[in-house]
């Protein structure tokens, strides 16, 4: 037996508990691994707090990020006692998830741990981390370079913000924070390598077609209308890669930044990218990662604390990135 949070429902409504779980009853797989630590992302606070349309079926155990070590495998590609990292692939959402103290999984959806970094500091990193990499590799491959001007990044307090911010400054770019929490977080902003701190509330007024270029590039979590001003605002031949909805689903715009300002946009999907797109991205984040990002964006906390801070991020009141030890 072990721990793990479950999500049930009742009359349509999702009820989190933590209870005692058999092996037995987790899902098929390759893999079973001792769950060393998972983290919370936005996904999984929709998820735990029936906010948004994330389970697929119940009972299912959250957690769309985990690190651990293999317990039993019948892949060869993975060995008893291997550190091994999981994001994404419907994990916490149609299969059961790294909220628990085992999991059993495809050996396909696993990724070796990279060499310098323990598992807690790979779910310092997670999904959100992941798919802040990928976005900053999307603004690099579109030939976007640090001398082309600032990048503006959106929500940038939370977990895919925050590590965006970080990347894009170890990588020498100029960047511009965009924060509904200003006062409060642009002090951490700048610390991560922020040059420019801009409330949000400046976004949020609605988007002529094109407005004065000032951005080289964007990355944004954002969506709606928040999108829709920064498309207007970006530089011409700029690049702006797009993962979130933080803010809303919809996008209030109009072709013209791309069709008279040469604009990219790029869709950024972390759930099923490649396994070599992903090694790669892992690899790049330990090398560009500075030691003071772990100390300065993540908070930890116990699986008890989870239904709390599943409610603040869906708030938008949680900053950085929060991991769970199991
Ligand atoms: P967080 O909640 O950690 O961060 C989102 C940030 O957006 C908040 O911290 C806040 O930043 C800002 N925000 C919150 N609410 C609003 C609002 N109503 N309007 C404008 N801004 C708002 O989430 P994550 O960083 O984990 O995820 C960000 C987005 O990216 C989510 O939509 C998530 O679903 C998506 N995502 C997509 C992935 C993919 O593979 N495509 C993978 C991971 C995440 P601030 O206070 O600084 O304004």
């Amino acid at each position: 037996m072990f721990k793990a949070l479950v999500l049930e429902q009742e009359d349509k409504k999702t009820l989190a508990t933590i209870r005692q779980v058999a092996t037995s009853e987790l899902p098929e797989g390759d893999v079973l691994i001792d769950v060393d630590y998972s983290s919370l992302n936005y996904k999984d606070g929709l998820a735990i707090t029936g906010k948004g349309r994330i389970v697929r079926q119940f009972p299912m155990v959250p957690g769309v990020d985990l690190t651990g070590t293999v317990a039993e495998s019948s892949d060869d590609r993975y060995h008893v006692g291997d550190k091994v990292v999981l994001t994404g692939w419907g994990v916490g959402e149609g299969h059961w998830g790294g909220m628990a103290e085992k999991a059993r999984l495809k050996a396909d959806w696993l990724v070796p741990l990279p060499t310098n970094l323990d598992g807690k500091q790979a779910m310092m990193v997670g999904t959100a981390g992941l798919t802040a990499m990928l976005c900053v590799q999307a603004i690099v491959d579109a030939g976007v370079t640090p001398d082309a001007g600032e990048i503006i990044v959106t929500g940038a307090s939370g977990g895919v913000g925050s590590v965006a911010v970080t990347l894009l400054a170890q990588l020498g770019y100029k960047v511009a924070a965009v924060t509904g929490r200003a006062e409060t977080n642009g002090p951490l902003l700048k610390q991560l390598g922020a040059t420019t701190i801009i409330d949000r509330s400046v976004f949020e007024e609605p988007a002529r077609p094109l407005d004065k270029q000032l951005w080289a590039g964007a990355i944004d979590t954002v969506g709606s209308k928040v999108l829709a001003k920064v498309l207007s605002q970006i530089n011409y031949n700029g690049a702006v890669a797009i993962c979130g909805l933080a803010g809303g689903f919809d996008l209030p715009t109009t072709v013209m930044p791309f069709i008279l300002r040469n604009v990219r946009l790029q869709g950024i999907d972390s759930v099923m990218c490649p396994f070599e797109k992903r090694q790669q991205a892992w690899q790049r984040l330990t090398e560009l990662l500075p030691a003071s990002y772990f100390e300065q964006a993540c908070r930890e906390v116990s699986l008890e604390q989870v239904a709390e801070c599943a409610e603040a991020i869906t708030n938008g009141q949680i900053t950085g990135r929060v991991v769970i030890k199991l």
